[in-house]
């Protein structure tokens, strides 16, 4: 093994999809969220999977991030840009059918003025205060912009993750407030809001982390599989250290190895003294600093020295690596693996 590879299986990125649509109706539609690259994974190879499972929706965060999904998925499928109609955007958007959530009374002048007829959504703030047009704002311009029939009214849930936080109450309500008697198509739920129940479910969900695996979607197929290859093993006398600022000092006689991956590779420096690799089901800790390229791990205790550990497998999932990085698998994943190998998994289900 050259250099690492990240294993990222699509079947269980449908298989995913496929679970989290059957917690809702029927008749409510499950999109797939790829932004930023579908969390790192591969927009282009996830979004054809989750087009492959029946997925007809998706949302990206950007208008060039949808151009380059509505290539590889061709014409049919709705591709929604989260960021809206940004200055700039207007060619892309009619030139690739992409549907621009609207967020600011600028863009939907922006949108109506420029692309009269072309397809939108709207984004209402029912109390994120991220993106979003605010209920005062709404009520104003309801009456008009309803006559443009939006394809999709959305809002986006603060802490739907969290099962009795008041503020999804809230901004449930604040959502019916604003959108009920309208008629059009609903959506407030990303993965967390679809476990709140069908309360929340409206006519389309929005899972991203659920399908790569993460909580809060805790029965998810895991997805992505990580080895390190051992570039160098290391015999340490008590007193030796490892790594920058010396911060790793041996006890006792100990068999180091120095592992393909590091910061530049997206392995958090947070990790540095704390996460653990895994050679089967034996537990090896990461000693030192996280480098740029490389780290070390303590294999005194393993029988025989392995040629490669794991960092991300059936051992340790997204979200215990997350934790040990004091982050979380969004952040966790949209960062791993631009630079390795990655090797896509697809069998016929
Ligand atoms: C990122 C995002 C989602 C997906 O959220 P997950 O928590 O990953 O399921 C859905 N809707 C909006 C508006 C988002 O920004």
């Amino acid at each position: 093994m050259a250099s690492a590879t990240l294993n990222i299986d699509l079947n269980a990125i449908a298989q995913n999809w496929r679970a989290l649509d059957r917690l809702s109706a029927p008749g409510v539609q499950t999109a797939g969220v790829i932004k930023a690259d579908a969390y790192g994974l591969g927009a282009a190879e996830v979004g054809l999977a989750l087009a492959r499972a029946g997925a007809r929706r998706f949302f990206v965060a950007h208008s060039a991030e949808g151009m380059a999904l509505r290539k590889v998925l061709g014409p049919g499928p709705q591709i929604a840009i989260l960021t809206g109609h940004l200055a700039g955007a207007t060619e892309m958007i009619r030139d690739h059918d992409l549907t621009p959530m609207l967020s600011s009374l600028e863009q939907i002048t922006r949108h109506l003025e420029s692309l009269p007829g072309h397809p939108f959504g709207v984004q209402l703030d029912t109390g994120m205060n991220r993106l979003g047009v605010k209920p005062a704002d709404w009520q104003a311009i309801a009456p008009i912009l309803l006559a443009a029939e939006p394809a999709l009214l959305m809002s986006h849930l603060a802490c739907g993750d969290v099962p009795d936080h008041p503020a999804n109450e809230a901004q449930l309500a604040a959502f019916h407030a604003m959108t009920d008697g309208t008629g059009l198509p609903r959506s407030l739920s990303a993965t967390g809001g679809i476990f709140r129940g069908p309360r929340y479910h409206f006519d389309l969900t929005r899972p991203g982390i659920g399908l790569y695996g993460g909580l809060p979607f805790a029965d998810a197929t895991p997805v992505v599989q990580l080895s390190l290859p051992v570039v160098q093993i290391r015999h340490l006398d008590p007193g030796e250290t490892v790594g920058y600022g010396c911060t790793w000092v041996a006890k006792r006689p100990t068999t180091a190895v120095t592992l393909l991956g590091g910061y530049a590779d997206g392995l958090p420096r947070s990790l540095s003294n704390r996460a653990q690799l895994w050679a089967g089901n034996r537990a090896c800790p990461l000693i030192g600093r996280v480098s740029m390229d490389l780290i070390t791990v303590d294999v005194t205790d393993l029988p025989e020295i392995p040629d490669s550990l794991e960092l991300l497998g059936p051992a340790q999932g997204i979200d215990s690596l997350a934790e040990f990085a004091g982050t979380i698998s969004y952040e966790l994943l949209a960062t791993l693996g631009q630079r390795y190998d990655r090797q896509y998994q697809e069998h016929s289900a």
